[in-house]
């Protein structure tokens, strides 16, 4: 039997871990902080992918893909931990708020249309009914009936808990300070608590993905992008359905939070609240939802988002060393695409399927003119 090291304890590791668990193989997950300590926990857990995506193509079809998913994996993991996952697939608004904006959002309606996706033009009276607490300056909407979000945290937790019962070892607060290898293979890796062998090692180390890469001289840039992020009460503000617009969104959880988001800044590996973070994201969202003027704050948070230079994730081997997979630069979707990384990325360790990570492969941004950018042999 195969046995299989996840490096990163975020939603991606432990989705893979979960999924290969389940498949029978044997797997070890390391993770040098908490379970989903990082931006895991801090995303916003929307579940989005015609909303996120600006265009057909290998990443909608990945979005959508797993957004399909979404309702089993959850279920499924629900039953592991007789708990709620809090998954709310009924719909999400994108407003416009002028003419300007009306006129791009229109040209996205379209060609979702035109590619045959479920989504909706509504203004005016049909807005409202949908949502009610929205600003009556909103001008039109895209509605997507079947997109939505997650509680992430619990879903978090319902994995660690499924992993757990699956006989999944895991090691937190242990930190991997190098790749072990051998003649072109690596064979797991060093870790603070000692060496873990495995036949296969894959990185879902999130925002670390490239660094740890360079452990075997491999250069594949991932960066950190912060999200800073905060929660208000809904007490008051029944607010029913996700609201986007150009400069934030809202997201009315069921655990009586509406989370509110997010800022893009780059400030290396600090995920600090800034107050003018705080002050973008308020400013923000306040004119979508007048009534968020009376809202009574809870708390503010920050995360790192794995960027790629392309905005496509890293799914699959690394060039240059057997034994070596990798997960990750999902950037503002990793929640959204767990589940679909999980089971292609199993597809790939258990059953060698590379074909549908095509798109993905990490190989794409290995230059075949510098041979430099793959050292330490
Ligand atoms: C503010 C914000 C809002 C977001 N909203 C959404 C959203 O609404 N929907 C959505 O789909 N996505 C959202 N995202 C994006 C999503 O959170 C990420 O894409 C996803 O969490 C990435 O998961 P990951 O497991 O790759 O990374 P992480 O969760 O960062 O996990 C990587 C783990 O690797 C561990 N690690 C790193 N180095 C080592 C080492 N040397 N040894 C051991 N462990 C190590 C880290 O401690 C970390 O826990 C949001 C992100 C942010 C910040």
């Amino acid at each position: 039997m195969s046995n299989c090291l996840v490096v990163g304890g975020g939603i991606i590791g432990l989705s893979l871990a979960y999924e290969l668990a389940r498949r029978g193989l044997s797997v070890t997950v390391v993770e040098q902080g908490e379970w989903g300590g990082q931006a895991s926990s801090a995303a916003a857990g929307m579940l989005a992918p015609l909303k996120e995506f600006s265009s057909t193509g290998p990443l909608l079809d990945l979005g959508m893909d797993s957004l399909a998913l979404y309702p089993q994996w959850a279920k499924e993991l629900e039953a592991y931990t007789a708990g709620d996952v809090q998954l709310s697939l009924d719909g999400l608004l994108t407003v416009a708020l002028n003419e300007r904006e009306e006129e791009t959002l229109k040209a996205k309606y379209k060609w979702q249309r035109e590619a045959g996706y479920d989504v909706q033009w509504l203004m005016g009276k049909e807005l409202q009914e949908v949502e009610p607490l929205l600003t009556n300056l909103a001008t039109a909407a895209i509605y997507s009936s079947k997109e939505g979000h997650i509680n992430n945290r619990m879903l978090l937790r319902a994995l660690v808990t499924a992993c757990q019962q699956m006989g999944v070892v895991l090691h937190a607060g242990c930190v991997v300070s190098r790749l072990a290898h051998t003649a072109g293979r690596v064979v797991g890796v060093d870790t603070t608590s000692g060496p873990i062998r495995a036949d296969h090692t894959i990185v879902c180390s999130g925002a670390w993905a490239g660094i740890m890469l360079e452990m075997v001289g491999v250069s594949i840039p991932v960066r950190p992008v912060r999200g800073q992020i905060a929660a208000v009460s809904s007490v008051g503000i029944p607010l029913r359905t996700v609201i986007f617009g150009t400069s934030g969104y809202l997201t009315p959880k069921k655990d009586g939070r509406i989370v509110i988001g997010a800022t893009e800044d780059e400030s290396g590996f600090q995920r600090e609240v800034t107050l003018a973070g705080l002050a973008s994201i308020l400013q923000g969202v306040m004119p979508y939802v007048p009534a968020l003027h009376a809202a009574t704050f809870l708390e503010a948070w920050g995360g790192l988002r794995p960027a790629t230079a392309d905005g496509k994730p890293l799914l699959g081997e690394v060039p240059g060393w057997d034994g070596l997979s990798l997960a990750g630069g999902h950037f503002r979707n990793g929640i959204l695409l767990s589940p679909i990384t999980a089971k292609r990325m199993a597809d790939w360790i258990e059953k060698g399927q590379k074909e549908p990570l095509s798109p993905f492969l990490p190989e794409r941004f290995l230059n075949a003119d510098e041979p430099s950018r793959l050292i330490n042999r």
